[in-house]
């Protein structure tokens, strides 16, 4: 008998007291190894991570947990070569290595500079702006995002042993909550090495990271309302997870990612001949084959234009008849084996059910040809196009997981539309057109039964990343049978670890709270500039105050001569007396911008670097001439930059007439240095 593999809890290795599941190499049906965790003390686990992990990774801000990721991606890259390995075991060719491997680490490169750019340098997320909730200003609301007390239980299908778990735990680790990762049992043995590998880089803080080489056990009696699941895997699990009676019992977070029955749309357009039928019929190909079509997103359901579909089924046939089966290990070979033979008797089992519905048009399901392995003892199958009538339920109900694609005949964009939305739910559908009034009805009409969607056209096909790959920055999940469930979708997935809450008090709390200055609180003007201020030295609420400067005829000509900006408003009396808003000529919005930086700059070199932009800028009231303008410019939020020498600034500024009436208000955005070491 193979060992049984230990799990990573508590801080160490433990072996489990059971014998285990086998797991299979894919290729030769040899024992690789074994999975149980009899004897490990879930309870203990969840408290592990709730106590040590937890505090340890809130201890940290978002910019170094960022920093954490970053430190990972490189290292799990310096071992891609070792992963590649054992994932040919898996059943995967190189090039599908590469996409649970090296796609997997680019999510951890990819959180780490989300992380970096695009949260803040404490502890707390906000989100949105503030909400005034009152006239005088003194009662006013913001929403604040704070990371869940408990752990995220993280439940993996067997097809992407490294970027599934890798994808859950970015946003996890970026939000500051601790991970129990469960892998599927088929490719259990890959996320067990990809986990010694994370372990064994001591970067993450102990407790952030553990591993169930197993089942779960009675992991889910000992949740609680701050843990979290997300599940990958079949519709049937994800029912019977998401009824458990303490998920339900305490809201416990369920987000499910499902099996869907994707479709991509050959638009009515694309004949033969167009460079979008060449797209369609090469992204078909390539959905079947790509993992040996064990892929969540893969098409299931082509809809093709009726009179379209011969051509289709044509060129689709005369690609996959040049895709070699085979030992994934030997270069010649274009697709591997599935994860092992009881997914491929799984196949098998639906394609029944669709042969029964429709006509066989490529491949036998029961035999395949294969070089360098026996096609008896790996998990081989033959890839398997279909056809058959569009009304058939079995297309839309009966999802084959592997390299099974149908091809289906429309007739009325109506009817696609429809035809989409049999799915009852799908991650992702592509358009295939150059007709931008096609896209946008389809787009339109199929969006929500669709967590994405791609358009794909000649335009973007160099660079699309195609109908298959869920990206990092966008969201992956969708509506009723995909799971109902978002995962990723750049920083949406690290707020799904967060609790939102909506906190009400005065200007001086909510400052006080969210470490970002509100209008309405207390400012500090000193003697020295602002300005003047290296980072360190820099408080929210520093505050200079400089005016007035009178606006001028003579200065509102100057600036539109000398700008070109001749706008009637600012140079015609008579058109300006007719426009509404105005009534007479008024000084330019931008005129009244730059006088305002005339007067709040400090000139002499200084800790301020640069300016680099301006936020939210609104002109609130006309401004005329022989007006006077006041300017107060105040420290709102200061972020530090872990791996340089400066940090961003941004204040708020108020432009204010005599009357004291805001004539403009927005941030400016500075880089400031901190001090020399
Ligand atoms: P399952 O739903 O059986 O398994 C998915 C994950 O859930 C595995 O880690 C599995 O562990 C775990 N699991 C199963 N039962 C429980 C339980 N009671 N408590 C806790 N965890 C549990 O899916 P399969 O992997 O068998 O795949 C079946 C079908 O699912 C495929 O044929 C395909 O249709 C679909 N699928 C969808 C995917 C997607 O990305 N959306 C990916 C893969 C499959 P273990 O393996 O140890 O049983």
């Amino acid at each position: 008998m193979t060992d049984v593999l230990s799990s990573y809890v508590r801080g160490g290795w433990q072996r489990p007291s059971a014998e285990g599941r086998p797991m299979f190499d894919a290729v030769t049906g040899e024992e690789i190894g074994r999975l149980a965790t009899d004897g490990i003390d879930m309870a203990a686990v969840a408290d592990h991570g709730r106590r040590t992990g937890g505090p340890a990774l809130r201890e940290l801000s978002f910019h170094q947990r960022a920093s954490l990721l970053k430190a990972l991606a490189g290292h799990l890259r310096e071992h891609r070569d070792e992963l590649y390995e054992l994932s040919a075991r898996t059943g995967a060719t190189l090039g599908d290595s590469k996409f649970d491997v090296d796609g997997g680490i680019g999510v951890l490169a990819a959180y780490a500079s989300k992380g970096k750019r695009e949260l803040p340098a404490g502890t707390v997320l906000l989100d949105g702006d503030i909400e005034p909730l009152s006239k005088g200003g003194t009662f006013l609301g913001q929403h604040v995002l704070t990371p869940l007390h408990g752990v995220a239980v993280q439940i993996n299908a067997y097809n992407f042993p490294c970027w599934g778990p890798l994808e859950k735990l970015a946003p996890a680790f970026l939000a500051g909550v601790p991970t129990i990762i469960k892998p599927a049992t088929p490719t259990g043995f890959l996320t067990a090495r990809l986990v010694e590998l994370i372990v064994a880089s001591g970067l993450l803080p102990e407790g952030s990271v553990q591993f169930l080489a197993g089942s779960t056990g009675d992991l889910f009696d000992h949740l609680t309302e701050q843990d979290l699941v997300s599940f990958t895997g079949s519709a049937s699990t994800a029912r019977q997870l998401r009824t458990h009676p303490v998920l339900s019992a305490r809201a416990v977070r369920f987000t499910a990612e499902a099996d869907s029955l994707n479709c991509s749309i050959l638009g009515p357009d694309a004949t033969v001949g167009t460079p979008e039928f060449d797209l369609y019929v090469k992204a078909l190909t390539t959905e079947m084959t790509v993992k040996a079509g064990q892929k969540c997103t893969a098409i299931r359901r082509a809809f093709v234009p009726a009179q379209q579909v011969d051509a289709v089924i044509d060129a689709v046939r005369e690609r996959l008849g040049r895709v070699i089966v085979g030992n994934p290990s030997n270069p010649d070979v274009r697709m591997g084996a599935l994860a092992g033979t009881e997914q491929r008797d799984e196949v098998r089992r639906s394609l029944k059910s669709l042969t029964d519905a429709g006509r066989v048009v490529f491949g036998d399901p029961d035999h395949v040809a294969v070089v360098d392995a026996d096609p008896e003892r790996g998990a081989f199958l033959s890839p398997v196009l279909l056809t058959g009538d569009a009304d058939t339920a079995a297309f839309h109900e009966v999802e084959a997981f592997g390299p099974v694609s149908s091809v289906l005949p429309y007739t009325s964009t109506d009817q696609v539309i429809e035809l989409a939305a049999r799915g009852q739910g799908s991650l992702v559908g592509s358009i295939v057109t150059g007709d931008p009034e096609f896209a946008r009805e389809v787009v339109l009409g199929a969006a929500p039964w669709h967590g994405r969607l791609l358009v794909l056209d000649q335009a973007d096909a160099k660079e699309s990343t195609g109908h298959g790959s869920p990206m990092p920055q966008l969201v992956h999940g969708g509506p009723g049978r995909a799971g109902g469930g978002e995962e990723m979708g750049g920083i949406r997935g690290v707020a799904h670890h967060m609790q939102r809450t909506a906190v009400q008090g005065s200007p001086e709390m909510l400052t006080a709270i969210t470490g970002r200055w509100v209008r309405g609180s207390a400012r500090t003007t000193t003697d020295v500039h602002p300005f003047r201020k290296h980072l360190e030295e820099l408080r929210i609420g520093d505050t200079v105050v400089a005016g007035p400067r009178t606006v001028s005829q003579e200065d509102v000509e100057h600036f539109a001569e000398f700008t070109g900006d001749t706008f009637y408003a600012h140079m015609d009396a008579e058109a300006a007396a007719a426009n509404p808003f105005f009534g007479e000529r008024v000084a330019h919005g931008y005129l009244v911008v730059s006088f305002a930086a005339g007067l709040f700059v400090d000139p002499a070199p200084g800790p301020v670097l640069a300016n680099f932009g301006v936020d939210n800028l609104r002109f609130l009231t006309p401004v005329k001439f022989g007006d006077e303008l006041t300017i107060t410019l105040t420290a709102k939020q200061i972020t530090p930059r872990d791996t340089a020498d400066y940090g961003e600034v941004r204040w708020d500024a108020d432009v204010t007439n005599a009357a004291g009436d805001s004539v403009a208000r927005y941030d400016v955005l500075t880089l400031v240095a901190k001090q020399a070491s």
